[in-house]
């Protein structure tokens, strides 16, 4: 489901319609842009006005795909719902369809409403949200799962608090009446004001160039300095880049996650090791002994079997390091975070053998250490309705890379 979000913008206080999945704040009237530092989103359904206490209870929202590997292959399944995260029996499970059918907005420090707090880790209800959509036909434990490309946000219901009832508020039907005018809802409001959202120029931290960026871009690219940078912790930070030079005029770069890697308990050190295991048919050169191997995952969203199978051929064709720090001159934008595509290394590991029953059952037993991650450009060339990249023979149909956006 999709969900909208109202913002007010901060340079002419003009109301901007924005996406869940939006990191930039694109003001239509003054043109100013914004990041939004936000952490884990935070949103509020929109209440009701009558006399009694508001409080805004957090449910959390998991919306994403669920990767399991058996022997027999990888499956997946999109999951997107909601979970209860504080553990009062009044309360509805989940909030079903209220959040697509209303604009919601960030949740901001409001002195009249008490915010609640979480009680629920994102682990914990990701296992929730995945127990829900389960299917009892496919019953057997997976050697490895992994949420990717999920997004998780808080999503508060609002709730009046009047004399000894407690009323909906969204609908303002009541919900439950407390015995003895007890407070079930307790102390337990959030504590500091840090996990507000925050509002970022989108100006180059290194030169004051205007950084060049999409609605869903978690990196901004400066192609006057040829840096990039993305927000942690509320500043812009360096991402380490490398760009693969495009031969012709017409390229397009589509972005990379190249992640090199170490692993414990598999015999994957080298090259030629990860070449062997997965029985990938490429004739091992006596130099790929000393080469350490990287994984090379998309940046950006896509329909989760297309995912694996691009982060498959690019890992196992590898490409040798270019040395060029430029900024394309095209380039799609990088709507994947790093972490995710660190998360990711098993599954492609597994996706890319031939030989699965060299890697699959050794999986569960198999730690990651990431060593080194950095963007890489690659380019691509348009022929109308796909993306192809000659040397790797990698093709992307340009209409799943658009609906990707939506995921
Ligand atoms: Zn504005
Ligand atoms: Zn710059």
């Amino acid at each position: 489901m999709d969900l909208t979000v109202l913002q007010e913008c901060p340079q002419c206080g003009g109301e901007v319609e924005l996406a869940e999945t939006d990191r930039l704040l694109s003001c239509p009237y003054c043109r100013t842009r914004n990041v939004l530092a936000r952490g884990t989103a935070r949103f509020t359904l929109p209440h009701i006005h009558r006399p009694g206490r508001l409080l805004h209870v957090p449910y959390l929202r998991c919306k994403g795909s669920v990767f399991s590997c058996h022997l027999n292959g990888i499956h997946h399944r999109v999951v997107d719902t909601t979970v209860a995260t504080v553990p009062i029996n009044v309360l509805p499970p989940t909030l079903g369809y209220r959040p697509q059918a209303m604009k919601m907005h960030y949740a901001s420090d409001n002195l009249d409403t008490t915010y609640l707090r979480n009680k629920l880790s994102i682990k914990e209800a990701l296992t929730r949200a995945e127990a829900r959509h389960q299917s009892t036909a496919k019953n057997a434990t997976p050697l490895h799962q992994e949420w990717i490309g999920e997004t998780i946000s808080l999503i508060y219901l609002p709730l009046i608090v009047h004399e000894d009832s407690v009323f909906d508020g969204v609908t303002g039907d009541p919900l439950a009446t407390l015995p003895n005018s007890s407070d079930i809802f307790g102390p337990v409001s959030l504590p500091s004001l840090d996990w507000q959202i925050r509002l970022l120029p989108t100006i180059c931290p290194n030169c004051g160039w205007d950084l060049r960026c999409e609605q869903e871009s978690i990196v901004l690219l400066c192609p006057h300095c040829d840096t990039a940078w993305q927000e942690a912790h509320g500043t812009l930070t360096g991402v380490p880049f490398e760009t693969v030079p495009a031969q012709g005029e017409d390229a397009i770069h589509l972005p990379f996650w190249r992640l090199e890697v170490d692993f414990e308990g598999i015999d994957i050190h080298s090259l030629a090791d990860f070449i062997r295991l997965t029985n990938i048919p490429r004739a091992i050169q006596p130099e790929w002994e000393d080469i350490k191997m990287a994984f090379y995952c998309p940046a950006f969203k896509i329909r989760p079997k297309i995912f694996l199978r691009i982060a498959s051929q690019l890992t196992a064709a590898q490409l040798p390091a270019s040395g060029d720090t430029t900024i394309p001159a095209s380039c799609t934008p990088v709507s994947l975070e790093a972490s995710e595509a660190e998360e990711s290394i098993k599954l492609i590991l597994a996706s890319a053998a031939i030989a699965k029953r060299n890697i699959l059952p050794r999986l569960p037993h198999t730690s990651v250490t990431i060593r080194r991650n950095q963007l890489l450009f690659l380019p691509f060339f348009d022929n109308g309705y796909e993306l192809c990249q000659e040397e790797m023979k990698v093709v992307i149909n340009k209409q799943i890379l658009q609906l990707g956006k939506k995921l």
